[in-house]
């Protein structure tokens, strides 16, 4: 067993795409980091083939992205803006958005998941930031001063700050002594890809279906697009049993064959969707981050921005840290704290009432839910505030 301790100023748990966001914005305020993932990090893969997971990335989180040297290592060939959205309700009801009237490029950006953690490898690589795979966490114990992390392997580690990016069933979080069970919507995410007969001119759609479950249309790069069908676990177990060519008729059928004919390029996978509040996201020398600190339903396309937010965020309060040098100080984890607690709970509140009301135990709801979506997409002001909040 290795009895030796390696000290950094922060250890992050978990290196997905908002750990890896968070150690380089980390390194760039000259912050000592370490980052451990079980898993090592994905190649950047045959670029013929798309991704099944993708993500709509917001103005605000591709200028956050940029400033920590990822966004401009993305090849543009495999960025699709989003122009327009077109969200119809389950009696017809639309509302649209559409970025020119905004006055911005862009509403969001669709982009892979392979794509943005090959962009972010880099700025971490260039910042020396050590990146230890195939880690079994062990224990985590803290003292006044410090949190330690020793690895099933013996590796032990310490910090001032321990950081959980470990996702939605955090260990960290457990270890934290947080006691949250993310809360099944009893829906899964039925994710694949297609080549579309028709061009879809940036315009992604979406759908509030009867059946309580949301099906959108991303815009890909030229003729092609990516689907999340948030679909009741029984119908999702439907359509994975399906044929592919039974599934893309039903996914063309589904979405009114608003792209013309369908060709599945990705076939389609699942992922359970699942809702996680906390009643804290800090602890003693800890702070939870992206899944680890919040789980929201997919319908706004939102839960790896909120964080891309919460990286930011903590990245700015310990770089204006000043005379505090402790980067895990009480003071700065409050105040971390009370900067997400806002944008979060506006997230869960709108994605849960969302879900909620075009849920299909409130079928008396159709009606109001639809003349709800017609008004809004009437009144240019709240339009406009509901899409600035979601452009943020
Ligand atoms: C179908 C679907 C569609 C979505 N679409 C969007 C979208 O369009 N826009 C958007 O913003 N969000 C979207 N989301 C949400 C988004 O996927 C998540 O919010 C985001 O991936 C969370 O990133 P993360 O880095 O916090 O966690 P994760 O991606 O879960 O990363 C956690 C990391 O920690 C590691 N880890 C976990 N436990 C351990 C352990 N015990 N030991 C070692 N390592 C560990 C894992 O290997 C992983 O690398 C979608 C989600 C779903 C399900």
């Amino acid at each position: 067993m290795n009895a030796q301790i390696e000290r950094r100023d922060v250890l992050i748990a978990g290196a997905g795409l908002v750990g890896l966001a968070l150690a380089a914005a980390l390194a760039r305020n000259g912050m000592t980091v370490a980052l451990f993932d079980r898993q090592a990090p994905p190649s950047s893969g045959d670029p013929a083939l798309w991704d099944t997971r993708v993500y709509a990335i917001s103005p605000g989180s591709a200028a956050f992205l940029q400033r920590i040297g990822a966004w401009q290592a993305l090849s543009c060939e495999r960025i699709a803006a989003i122009e327009s959205m077109r969200i119809v309700g389950d009696q017809g009801a639309t509302l649209n958005f559409s970025a020119y009237e905004l006055g911005e490029r862009a509403l969001a950006w669709i982009v892979e998941e392979r794509a943005l953690r090959s962009a972010l490898l880099p700025a971490i690589h260039v910042a020396g930031i050590e990146l230890v795979t195939d880690a079994e966490f062990g224990s985590l114990a803290w003292s006044a001063t410090e949190g330690t992390l020793t690895l099933v392997d013996g590796r032990r580690f310490t910090a001032s700050l321990v950081v959980g990016a470990d996702g939605l069933h955090s260990w960290v979080r457990q270890a934290a002594g947080i006691v949250a069970e993310p809360r099944s919507y009893g829906q899964q995410g039925v994710v694949a890809n297609f080549d579309c007969e028709l061009a879809h001119h940036g315009c992604a759609r979406q759908w509030f279906r009867t059946d309580g479950g949301v099906l959108a249309w991303l815009p890909l790069p030229g003729r092609r697009m990516s689907i999340v069908w948030s679909a009741p676990d029984a119908q999702a177990h439907e359509l994975l049993a399906m044929s592919h060519d039974a599934f893309t008729a039903r996914v063309a059928e589904a979405g009114a064959n608003a792209l013309g004919a369908l060709r599945m390029i990705t076939p389609p996978a699942a992922f359970p969707l699942q809702s996680l509040r906390l009643p804290t996201s800090i602890a003693h020398r800890m702070a939870l981050v992206g899944d680890a600190a919040h789980g929201v339903h997919p319908l706004a396309g939102q839960g790896v921005n909120l964080g891309f937010g919460d990286a930011q965020a903590l990245a700015s309060v310990l770089a204006e840290r000043g005379p505090v040098g402790d980067a895990g100080a009480p003071i700065l984890l409050e105040r971390f704290a009370r900067r997400r607690a806002e944008p979060v709970l506006a997230m869960h509140t709108v994605t849960d009432g969302l879900v909620r009301m075009f849920g299909p135990r409130m079928p008396w709801l159709k009606t109001l839910r639809n003349v709800g979506l017609s008004a809004v997409d009437r009144l240019p002001i709240v339009k406009r505030a509901l899409a600035q909040s979601a452009l943020r």
